[in-house]
């Protein structure tokens, strides 16, 4: 089977303005550097639905963002976070991207996905829109995988370079879903210390600046992958940020193409053994050009095997 890319050109009409580093090349990069990889199918992403929203967002919420979305210029959510006209459209998208992912998996159309999509969602939370993201699209895609039978629990691995506060908000308390991540610390949003556990099911793994490949792939392998492995999860959903890379402008974490590749591996065994190799992944961060490239086509090269 092949590993599915799914993309769609609404994601570049959200534009936060050209001093932003969350910008619309960034999708450009990811996907030129996947050209030439053989066994990838493109598929177009449907806008995510508002059933599959509000099982994460309370449709007030959801409400209130779309009425923001002005027809010209910029509306400013809090320092970071914009939207223009297009941004609802683009955020759209991308949640759908993930539950259109989940089910070619689900219906053993696929084994792997990745969606090449923005803004990102990992900071959204069900009532607050920050850090760039307005939708939170793994957290959408985890509780549309929980509404498939046979789907009883899902594992996201988060190595995107900041704690994913939206998606440990959303699960906290739901034992059916497990979150682990890899971030550095003390960065933004502040959030992410070991003592942040939820029901047993939170497990944050944060690193110091400048730590690197040696102390990222020890966090995983021996605290981590385990804690995955002993949960057996149905499915395994990637928040899959590139800012953890050494060439990253927002970061000091110093990680290198091979440790996208190492931990990608890592993860595919894993669903090998728990999950009949299920994985499904969506872009987070990531703000150089060229790590986007390099760091992404190491990714995906390892997902497809
Ligand atoms: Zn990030």
């Amino acid at each position: 089977m092949s590993t599915i890319i799914i993309q769609h050109d609404d994601c570049l009409r959200h534009d936060p303005g050209p001093k932003h580093p969350e910008s619309t090349q960034r999708v450009k990069a990811i996907l030129g550097g996947l050209e030439g990889l053989k066994g990838l199918q493109r598929l177009p992403a449907p806008l995510a639905t508002v059933e599959q929203i509000t099982r994460v967002h309370p449709a007030e919420f959801w409400a209130g963002l779309r009425a923001q979305e002005p027809s010209r210029g910029l509306t400013a959510l809090d320092p970071d976070t914009f939207l223009n006209h297009g941004s609802i459209d683009a955020t759209l998208r991308a949640s759908g991207s993930l539950c259109f992912a989940i089910d070619q998996i689900l219906d053993d159309k696929a084994l792997r996905a990745f969606c090449a999509v923005r803004p990102p969602g990992h900071h959204s939370e069900p009532e607050l829109a920050m850090g760039f993201c307005l939708l939170n699209h793994v957290a959408i895609g985890a509780m549309h995988a929980l509404v498939h039978p046979g789907i009883s629990r899902v594992a996201i691995v988060d190595f995107d370079v900041h704690h994913g506060n939206g998606t440990q908000a959303v699960f906290e308390q739901n034992p059916d879903v497990m979150y682990v991540s890899s971030h550095q610390s003390p960065l933004y949003p502040g959030s992410g210390h070991i003592e942040e556990t939820g029901c047993g099911n939170i497990l944050n793994l944060p690193l110091s600046p400048g730590d690197g490949s040696e102390a990222f792939r020890k966090a995983w392998s021996s605290l981590g992958l385990p804690a995955m492995h002993s949960f057996e999860p149905d499915l395994i959903l990637i928040s899959a940020g590139f800012d953890a890379h050494q060439r990253d402008p927002l970061a000091q974490l110093e990680l290198q193409d091979a440790d996208y590749r190492w931990i990608t591996e890592e993860i595919c065994d894993l669903a090998t053994d728990s999950c009949n190799g299920r994985v499904a992944s969506i872009l987070e961060g990531g703000y150089d050009m060229q790590a986007l490239a390099s760091a992404g086509r190491s990714h995906v090269e390892a997902l497809t095997g």
